[in-house]
């Protein structure tokens, strides 16, 4: 393309921006993808301070379940003990593994990797905050055809006395010492998923919501058994109440709480919400329009309302998931450069996206809640199931799990599933399938259980708990 460096410059290198780029270079597009952090911050949000680090930490607090239920099992087992700077290292070295290996499958398809802070000049041109090889800073020019934006998000925090104490899940991986006192503020994925993470780990963990339930958008029963289960392991969960103010004092943290009392704490982790990464891109001089909270405003092949603009991921605030964002860059990517050879083009779903929340237990669910379901189909049959698992009779533990299925009473199918139990990611991915195909609850009562499992209490539920 004449007069142009690459077809494509995509801003970001995490989940939706490295899916682009290499799915368009193997597509034969010249393509250049520009990352603030460097080699170092490949992957973006998911690998380096999101999903996969997270998910680590969540075995390793696992374990500390683990080591209790064995001897219920006959196991003999010594006390115990977490070397939190080993499982940091650890967690490190891997997370710098997969970021070589980002840097490798961009190179090997083609793409040139910039290491440097992208801006939008114009509508065609991106400017690059880099460094010299000398240190000092410097700047490249680059003229694309197309620019992508797939900056991603970061955490937000609002603003009370003392908010320069607190940490965000951008700090929470490294904190040092490990927290013995930690105070979670939300009550989203990312509160609860750190609140059972570090009671696992061994802190004593109160968790604050300023809602009624955590996990609002949740299904009601799948929100309150959850509660229940992660106070019954020792999370000090407390609802309808906020921070006002937070001071460093000698012994810690204080946490100056709505109604006066104080909690003191080691460290204090504020996870309410995201914003889209948007400060410093160019976008108002550029006339690129902007939602709330800055988020970009696309149409549905994510172009912007500059022409040669797109963006994707979470700098759109849509679904803030990385399966979501994989599946916009190829949506993307095969509407701008046709689908792979032999392939159909690609869309984005934004019905039926399966989503767990990887707190202990796990909370796994697909379709509509309970709430949803009747606004949209009125009648409905319920049928739920709530056990203590095969497992936990000789373990020793108390944990019960939660299965429901919300079924259109008139077209007898299945619109929601939720599972609150051991694995219920891993469960619910494979019922997503049948979902998407429309599976109806006769097609569910036709398949076989596999005994004896926790899964196959979602094909062997034959009385509705309510109809109507
Ligand atoms: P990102 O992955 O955030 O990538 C954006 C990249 O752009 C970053 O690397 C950033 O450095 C770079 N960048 C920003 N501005 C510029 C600029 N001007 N120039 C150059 N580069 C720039 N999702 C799940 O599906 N499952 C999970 O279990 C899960 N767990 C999570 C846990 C945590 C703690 C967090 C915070 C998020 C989690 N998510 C999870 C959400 C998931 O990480 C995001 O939805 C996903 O990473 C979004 O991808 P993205 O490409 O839009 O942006
Ligand atoms: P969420 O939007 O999920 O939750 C934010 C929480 O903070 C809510 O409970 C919200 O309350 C509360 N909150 C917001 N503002 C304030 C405030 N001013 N004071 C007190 N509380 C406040 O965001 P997260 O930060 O937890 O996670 C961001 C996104 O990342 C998630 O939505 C999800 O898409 C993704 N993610 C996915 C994971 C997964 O797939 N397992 C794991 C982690 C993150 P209220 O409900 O009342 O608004």
């Amino acid at each position: 393309m004449g007069g142009f460096d690459f077809d494509l410059f995509v801003i970001g290198g995490g989940s939706g921006g490295v899916r682009a780029a290499r799915m368009a270079a193997q597509r034969g597009v010249r393509v250049a993808l520009a990352e603030a952090q460097g080699l170092d911050g490949l992957g973006g949000t998911c690998v380096n301070v999101g999903c996969i680090p997270k998910k680590l930490y969540s075995y390793a607090a696992h374990y500390a379940e683990a080591f209790e239920e064995a001897r219920g099992y006959g196991w003999q087992i010594g006390a115990a003990a977490l070397d939190w700077a080993e499982l940091k290292r650890r967690r490190a070295a891997e997370i710098a593994r997969l970021n070589g290996v980002y840097d490798r499958l961009l190179r090997s398809s083609g793409v040139t990797v910039l290491s440097g802070w992208a801006r939008l000049r114009d509508a065609h041109t991106i400017e690059l905050a880099t460094l010299n090889a000398d240190g000092t800073p410097g700047h490249q020019t680059w003229r694309a055809e197309r620019i992508l934006i797939a900056t991603g998000g970061t955490p937000h925090v609002p603003h009370f006395h003392g908010r320069e104490h607190v940490i965000t899940s951008n700090e929470v991986f490294d904190l040092d010492p490990f927290p013995q006192r930690l105070v979670v503020v939300g009550g989203g994925y990312i509160a609860c998923e750190f609140a059972s993470i570090f009671n696992g780990l061994g802190a004593q963990v109160t968790q604050l919501y300023r809602g009624e339930q955590i996990l609002r958008g949740f299904d009601d029963e799948v929100r309150h058994f959850l509660a229940g289960e992660m106070r019954k392991k020792g999370v000090d969960l407390r609802l309808q109440t906020g921070v006002v103010a937070v001071h460093r004092e000698a012994d810690g943290l204080h946490a100056v709480l709505e109604d006066g009392n104080r909690l003191v704490a080691d460290a204090i982790l504020y996870a309410t919400g995201r914003v889209p990464n948007v400060q410093g891109l160019g976008l108002e001089a550029l006339g690129v329009a902007q939602g709330a909270q800055g988020a970009i405003v696309v149409d549905e092949h994510y172009r912007t309302n500059v022409p040669s603009v797109y963006a994707l991921g979470d700098v759109t605030a849509r679904v803030q998931l990385t399966p979501v964002a994989l599946a916009e860059a190829m949506a993307l990517v095969d509407h701008l450069y046709g689908p792979a050879p032999g392939a159909a083009p690609r869309s984005a779903h934004y019905d039926l996206i399966p989503t767990a929340v990887f707190t202990a237990p796990n909370v796994g669910t697909v379709g509509l809640t309970e709430a949803q379901a009747r606004e949209r189909y009125g009648r409905l049959r319920i049928y739920r199931s709530e056990f203590r698992a095969l497992r936990h009779t000789l373990s020793g533990s108390e944990e019960r799990t939660l299965v429901k299925l919300v079924v259109d009473d008139a077209s007898d199918r299945v619109v929601g599933l939720h599972l609150v139990g051991p694995d219920a990611g891993e469960i619910v991915q494979g019922f997503a399938v049948a979902l998407r195909c429309g599976a109806t609850k006769a097609q569910f009562d036709a398949t076989l259980g596999i005994h004896p499992t926790i899964a196959e209490e979602l094909v062997t539920l034959r009385e509705p708990v309510s109809r109507g």
